[in-house]
């Protein structure tokens, strides 16, 4: 498949939570996402053989003594816990000050998780593999479906559908009529948006069928 976003609900790429490969287990189901391999030298090895990123929309931080945790739910509606185990623990408080109810959480290689107490869920040790966005899993859809369609669609105006002239100039996905309209659009959703249809083009740019590369993201959160 040549470079370009996959649909989020191909849950190949982006899995729900009983989709994923467990963390302890090694079956049939964890060498879809993972090749395993026997060497003399290095003995066993696991890699993955492509890229995925499963996303939960916060539901909110759950108050807890030792490492911050959400609640959290996938797609198709499967209710989480999401535990922070950064060994940086200087992250904590941006942990607790993104963990907004509404948001998006997104996790590369993600694996599922069985909590001692029974909860299911992710936990999260490396901070590069996750990143933080501003919209709920709807707001992604249809930034994906933005970024889906490309230039495809006529140059309407987002805001009032007239025949639209200048491009946001930040994601260059939307089109505008006017700067009045460009300013309300912006207020209304366009300022969370853009962010995401940012980080959508960066996920655009690589092929998901096959592992070249670790992919995260470049900053936490
Ligand atoms: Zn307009
Ligand atoms: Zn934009």
């Amino acid at each position: 498949m040549p470079a370009g976003l996959p649909s989020l609900r191909d849950t190949r790429f982006f899995p729900l939570l009983f989709d994923l490969p467990h963390d302890y287990f090694f079956a049939a189901s964890e060498q879809t996402y993972y090749d395993l391999s026997m060497d003399r030298t290095r003995g066993c090895t696991i890699q993955p053989n492509r890229h995925w990123c499963f996303l939960a929309e916060i539901v909110e931080v759950v108050p807890r003594l030792t490492r911050p945790t959400y609640r959290a739910k996938d797609i198709s509606g499967t209710t989480l816990v999401i535990s922070f185990r950064f060994d940086d623990r200087a992250l904590f408080p941006k942990v607790l000050k993104k963990g907004l109810a509404g948001s998006t959480i997104c996790v590369m290689y993600a694996n599922f998780h069985h909590f001692m107490d029974g909860h299911i869920g992710i936990t999260l040790k490396e901070p590069k593999n996750v990143k933080i966005v501003p919209l709920g899993l709807d707001g992604l859809v249809m930034a994906s479906e933005i970024v889906r369609a490309g230039n495809s669609t006529p140059d309407l105006c987002v805001f009032c559908q007239k025949p639209a002239s200048k491009r946001c100039s930040s994601c260059s996905a939307i089109s505008y009529c006017s700067k009045t309209c460009q300013t309300r659009a912006w207020k209304v959703n366009h300022k969370k948006e853009c962010t995401v249809i940012q980080q959508m083009k960066t996920w655009s740019e690589f092929d998901w069928e096959k592992y070249d590369a670790h992919k995260g993201f470049i900053d936490f959160p």
